[in-house]
């Protein structure tokens, strides 16, 4: 199937591991230049340098801040003159009660999962009007949907940000600006791998059955899906290939979503 992305320009916002960087991979597969966002500069750069075949800028920047995404939307208009797609990817899960979280910690999330969206959507949109179009993608979760208790904070943010979603689709769809929404369910990314390695380590150190136990535990398909899983799919909604899709968001969950 040609994708038709070929010297297209993406900003991907945590582009460095995981499902950002599996998306960098796969884009650039298709001749997609990058230009990519995170906090951590070393990783950042190494993980850049070994993308092959296409130019990719990596601009180390917090997102969440206004001058971080104010700084990665310079970076692809000095670059590439702007931007084709915009990937909102980067965040994190929590770990609270309600009760006890304070209100700058809600702050932090919102900033991260929503704010940063709102702003490179005012930082990119202008370019990609001039470009005849885009695509806007958030990276939000299946959390948005079907909250996991522990997370309160993330769950909210994540249906904060699909909403957000939504909302902007309409408003620049004349513009020939698709924007969705994805939500994944478990993604075995280096986190997940982590927490696991930390959680049995008095116990044996298991940590692969006690992810094997997460997924058969919420994920009918009773595994993690990989990065590259996910990125094929949101790769597959930056095309032409998916030029109807507009304002939805899409499940990649192995079925853990219990409504239709
Ligand atoms: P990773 O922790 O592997 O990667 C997160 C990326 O975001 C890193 O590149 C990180 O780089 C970057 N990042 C984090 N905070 C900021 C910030 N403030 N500014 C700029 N960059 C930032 O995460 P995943 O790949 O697992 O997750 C990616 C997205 O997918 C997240 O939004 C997550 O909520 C969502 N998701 C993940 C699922 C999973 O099971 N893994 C399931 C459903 C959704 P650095 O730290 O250097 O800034």
């Amino acid at each position: 199937m040609e994708l038709g992305l070929r010297d297209k320009v993406a900003v991907i916002t945590g582009g460095s591991s995981g499902i950002g960087l599996a998306v960098a991979r796969g884009l650039a597969a298709e001749g997609v230049h990058l230009v990519l966002g995170a906090r951590d500069a070393d990783r950042l750069e190494k993980e850049a340098a070994a993308v092959e075949g296409v130019r990719v800028l990596p601009v180390a920047c917090d997102v969440a801040t206004v001058e971080g995404a104010a700084a990665l939307a310079a970076a692809a208009e000095e670059a590439f003159g702007g931007a084709d797609i915009l990937i909102n990817n980067a965040g994190a899960g929590s770990n609270e009660t309600i009760m006890e979280a304070p209100d700058e910690k809600w702050q932090v999330y919102w900033d991260l999962h929503v704010m940063a969206a709102v702003r490179l959507a005012r930082g990119l949109v202008p370019g990609m009007r001039r470009r005849g179009g885009g695509v806007i993608l958030h990276n939000a979760s299946i959390c948005a949907v079907q909250p996991l208790w522990y997370e309160p904070i993330y769950n909210v943010t994540k249906a904060a940000l699909m909403m957000f979603s939504k909302t902007l689709s309409t408003e620049v769809v004349a513009d020939n600006i698709r924007v969705n929404c994805v939500n994944a369910g478990l993604v075995l990314t280096p986190d997940w791998v982590k927490t696991a390695k930390q959680l049995t380590v008095g116990s044996g150190g298991d940590w692969q059955g006690h992810l094997d136990e997460v997924a058969r535990e919420h994920a009918p398909i009773r595994r993690f899906a990989t990065p590259e899983e996910v990125a094929d799919f949101i790769v597959f909604l930056c095309s032409e290939r998916a030029s109807y899709s507009v304002g939805s968001t899409y499940a990649i969950d192995g079925g853990m979503l219990k409504t239709v």
